[in-house]
């Protein structure tokens, strides 16, 4: 009966694939699919991959360079890695770091609450 379920499973993230890349391509963007593999336990920095240095959920200290990012954080540079080593991508890094710094600017001016952002 499990595999019933890995099946439906299976379906709804093809449909929401497919659905994300029509919604994407509608917008001038392009769906990229990379390896996720130690994403999570990998240093962006040092490239180290230890699980030790996955903390917590929310904290990574890496075990070779003693890096210390939110988790979630290091992962999007590792998965932003991946992306830029995968060919046929539109975007310079500099066009990327750009998007992620607006990105940052917008969510610190949430966070701190002031009426004009940074
Ligand atoms: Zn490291």
């Amino acid at each position: 009966m499990q595999w019933v379920y890995k099946s439906i499973l299976s379906q709804a993230w093809g449909k929401f694939f497919d659905f994300l890349e029509y919604k994407l391509k509608r917008n001038g963007n392009e769906l990229v699919k990379v390896e996720p593999h130690y994403t999570s336990i990998t240093c962006s920095h040092c490239n180290h991959i230890s699980k030790e240095s996955r903390v917590s959920q929310s904290q990574f200290i890496c075990k070779n360079c003693n890096k210390e990012l939110n988790a979630d954080y290091n992962a999007s540079i590792n998965i932003l890695k991946a992306y830029l080593c995968v060919g046929n991508h539109r975007e310079s890094l500099l066009n990327i770091l750009t998007k992620v710094e607006s990105s940052q600017r917008k969510l610190r001016h949430l966070w701190l609450g002031s009426s004009r952002p940074p």
